[in-house]
């Protein structure tokens, strides 16, 4: 009779407590994320917005295991971040997150089916697998018609959907994006946006946006502003 209401309890995706980063510059100390505490539930977009300089890379480097806390609690679906080791962080890295950058981040020369299933093909899945899944993902972000086709071919939106395609090629539970469309025109950026919207309601991916885009960082399921390496409470 329980099993209802416990099946319908959402699971946490991220659960940040009291962590804390500062950068040196010789003697010269500059606190960048301020004591920050937050718990974010499974199946959700999640947008940050605030000012340059606010922390918000740094926030995201550290949740894709790019960069380390000084102090405090990382957990994301499970996986405690700080402690862990070289080789707890890149299975973490190979099968927990998906990673969507600004400038996309493709290899310019190579064609979209092989850019998506390399970083499958070089983590150990064979070559023939790899290929059927990079051909499934990019069908998911509706590009099969432009899959031997290279960025160079491309248009921004098209790169940047087939780094969402390579993002989720291996169905990871969280996709972290820094500014994914700081670089589009408004109809790609919108095209994006469903992707991850989708991503979201359809595949049970989680997605973690940083946006200057008032209006995107409005659309989120949850909204978080970032000012001075603090999390705003509204
Ligand atoms: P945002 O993404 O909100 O613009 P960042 O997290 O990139 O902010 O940067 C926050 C602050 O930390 C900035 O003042 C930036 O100059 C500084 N910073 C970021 N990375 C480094 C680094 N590797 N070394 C020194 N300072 C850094
Ligand atoms: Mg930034």
């Amino acid at each position: 009779m329980n099993h209802e209401k416990k099946d319908s309890v959402s699971k946490s995706a991220i659960q940040i407590q009291h962590v804390s980063k500062t950068f040196y510059q010789g003697d010269v100390a500059f606190p960048v994320l301020n004591d920050i505490s937050f718990e974010i539930s499974e199946k959700k977009l999640v947008t940050l917005m605030g000012p340059s300089g606010s922390g918000k890379s740094t926030l995201l480097n550290i949740l894709s295991a790019i960069e380390s806390a000084d102090s405090g609690q990382i957990n994301v679906f499970g996986n405690k971040l700080s402690g862990a080791s070289e080789n707890e962080l890149t299975h973490y890295r190979r099968k927990t997150i998906g990673i969507v950058f600004q400038f996309f981040h493709l290899f310019p020369y190579l064609s979209a089916i092989d850019n998506v299933s390399l970083p499958l093909y070089l983590s150990g899945t064979s070559k023939t697998i790899a290929v059927a899944k990079a051909k499934e993902a990019l069908s998911l972000v509706g590009l099969s018609h432009r899959k031997d086709f290279t960025p160079k071919e491309m248009s921004g939106g098209e790169k940047q959907r087939v780094s969402i395609a390579r993002a989720i090629i291996h169905q990871p539970k969280l996709i972290l994006a820094d500014e994914p469309t700081g670089n589009l025109d408004s109809g790609s950026s919108e095209m994006v946006m469903q992707l991850f919207s989708r991503c979201v309601r359809e595949l049970d991916i989680s997605v973690f946006l940083v946006t200057h885009n008032e209006m995107i960082g409005e659309s989120g399921d949850i909204n978080l502003r970032m000012l001075d390496g603090k999390i705003l409470t509204k």
